[in-house]
């Protein structure tokens, strides 16, 4: 039995299902980088998969708030520091009452390769906590965000890590955790990213992650002789973040996105959607997609408990390129025959691990492109960097300086994984490719560092 496989096998063991989707992660990375692993006896000298797999140090802690009731309220938070080879820990943070460590663990192991990818001195980790935002007013978000901040801040700086957002942190989140930092160590600093423009965040962060999603599928099609995206139904997933710049971006090249979700169901506009209409519902009312019908009449809201079971309404819909952009697994085998039968060419992970293995094998074996979401989303980690550079010198970008660094990052992310993916005898495959090329980096590192 191999190592990668003899792994495998020891994880599979464990009983911990809330390492579920962290295994599923592994795996992925174990099968990508075997044939090197076999192939150059260094990395089991070093034994660097075994040193990679656990993180550096699991912090745990209680959270104690008030909300607006004066009533006591208690979560847990949690941040993952998995590998600081290349450089501070850096990942976002997640409200969602279904982080668990598991969840963070999974995030902070694709974090670590993802910004191996970029090429840019950064490390691995993730964090967050239970607390739902959803429903709470802003003095509750400010109150627990300053508690959670109470002992996040022993743990982070600018050279140790940098968290950042991800599903339930946006620039209003880390504004009230960069003020309660600021608050406690009376340093003004680039502690975070992803921090309003007015005070430190870089221009185009709010958008580098659903950009730089568009950017990378046009560099793959271009690499791979299909279609450009220009005129083309596309299908959007998530109404956040990611969703709705990539959305945006799309809309710009001249691309048709005509659908988005949220945790309730999938709007579907097959004239193109609204984006601005969306963008007051979702970013400034923060309220169902369910009223986009209530103005666009033509549109169709289909609510979750209203499709089969084990189906997404968003993957039944005919488009040429997908975009998976709301959360682990939300597109799953029989999304991926929807979307292969329905004649989609490609298909993009602007979330972190939306689509299962099963989706991704069906996917790649009918000769879909299929961009991972460790090189394809990796536009938010590389605007980050971009911020804690110009935090450090004092300095700001403009918006097209941004931009133009940003697609110049993911188009030669993406060529680097082609290329890479050709050098090891799998050409297309962009799984492995991503893979091989972020692992052999980090394990450069930590090999020259060291134990
Ligand atoms: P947001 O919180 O801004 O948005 C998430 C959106 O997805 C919400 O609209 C939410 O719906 C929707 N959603 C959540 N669960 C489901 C589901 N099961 N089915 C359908 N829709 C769902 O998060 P982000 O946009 O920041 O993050 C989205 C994904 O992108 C995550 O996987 C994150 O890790 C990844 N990512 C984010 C980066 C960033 O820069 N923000 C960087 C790299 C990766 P509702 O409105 O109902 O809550």
């Amino acid at each position: 039995m191999s190592i990668a496989q003899d792994k495998i096998k020891k994880y599979e063991n464990s009983d911990c299902q809330q390492d579920d989707v962290f295994y599923q992660a592994m795996e992925e990375v174990i099968c990508s980088i075997a044939p090197l692993l076999e192939s150059d006896s260094k990395y089991k000298r070093y034994a660097i998969l075994d040193r990679l797999v656990v993180p550096d140090r699991t912090i745990k802690f209680k959270v104690t708030w008030l909300n607006d009731a004066n009533e006591i309220q208690v979560n847990t938070g949690y941040r993952v520091q998995f590998n600081n080879a290349l450089g501070p820990y850096k990942g976002g943070l997640r409200f969602h009452p279904t982080v668990n460590e598991g969840i963070l663990k999974f995030l902070g192991f694709e974090q670590i390769l993802k910004n191996s990818l970029t090429g840019l001195p950064v490390g691995g980790g993730k964090g967050g906590s239970d607390f739902d935002p959803k429903g709470k007013s802003d003095f509750e978000i400010m109150k627990f965000c300053s508690a959670f901040m109470t002992e996040l801040h022993k743990y982070i700086g600018p050279r140790i890590d940098v968290p950042a957002g991800d599903i339930g942190v946006g620039g209003r989140e880390i504004g009230f955790l960069f003020g309660e930092y600021k608050k406690i160590t009376s340093s003004y600093e680039g502690v975070l990213t992803g921090k309003p423009f007015v005070f430190g965040g870089s221009l185009m962060r709010p958008e580098a992650t659903g950009y730089g999603a568009v950017y990378f599928t046009q560099q793959m099609l271009e690499i791979e002789g299909k279609e450009s995206l220009e005129g083309k139904v596309c299908t959007v997933s998530g109404a956040g973040n990611v969703a709705l710049h990539a959305i945006e971006k799309l809309q710009q090249i001249g691309a048709i996105p005509v659908s988005c979700t949220d945790s309730r169901g999938t709007l579907y506009d097959s004239r193109g959607v609204d984006l601005a209409l969306l963008k007051e519902l979702k970013l400034e009312r923060r309220v169902s997609l369910e009223e986009y019908v209530l103005t666009h009449e033509s549109a169709k809201y289909i609510p979750v408990s209203e499709y089969p079971e084990h189906a997404h309404a968003v993957w039944d819909i005919p488009c040429y390129a997908a975009f998976p952009c709301a959360t682990q697994n939300e597109l799953n085998e029989i999304d991926a025959q929807n979307l292969i039968t329905n004649g989609c060419e490609s298909v993009t992970e602007g979330a972190n691990m939306p689509s299962t293995p099963e989706a991704i094998a069906a996917i790649q074996s009918h000769g879909l492109c299929f961009a991972p979401a460790k090189a394809a989303n990796a536009g938010g980690v590389v605007v980050s960097s971009f911020e804690m550079s110009q935090n450090a010198a004092m300095s700001r970008w403009t918006f097209e300086e941004v931009d133009e660094k940003l697609k110049l990052n993911m188009q030669q992310i993406c060529t680097r994984v082609a290329l890479t993916a050709k050098d090891y005898g799998v050409e297309g495959n962009y799984v492995d490719g991503a893979n091989i090329a972020g692992f052999k980096k980090v394990a450069d590192a930590m090999i020259a560092e060291g134990i």
